[in-house]
């Protein structure tokens, strides 16, 4: 089967370390593209690494958020699941700073 991603490459079967927010999920069987490397799931192996992602209990920490403003400053409203997973806590300190184009906040 040809990549519909590059156009030139042939799917092989292979697996993939698979990571979610950083946390290793674990190594799925995927098609992977011999030129371009891009590599393609089925549903069921979908499901696998969802399921993968719930038992390490980072499923659905990425969310939409607004950024609103205090004073001067913006203010971004970290969700309570985020927030205990990364152990942010009221009143401690944390670290802030970009990543290219990302914001990151650490527990300090
Ligand atoms: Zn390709």
């Amino acid at each position: 089967m040809k990549c519909p991603i590059c156009e030139n490459g042939i799917l092989k079967k292979g697996t993939i370390k698979e990571t979610m927010f950083g946390v290793y999920l674990g190594e799925f069987p995927a098609e992977i593209c011999s030129k371009c490397n891009e590599s393609f799931t089925n549903s069921e192996t979908m499901q696998k690494i969802e399921d993968a992602a719930k038992k390490k209990g980072i499923w659905g920490l990425g969310k939409k958020t607004k950024i609103t403003q205090t004073g001067n400053s913006l203010a971004v409203r970290i969700p309570k699941e985020l927030a205990e997973f990364l152990h942010l806590e009221k009143g401690k300190d944390a670290y802030i700073h970009p990543d290219k184009d990302k914001l990151v906040i650490e527990p300090a």
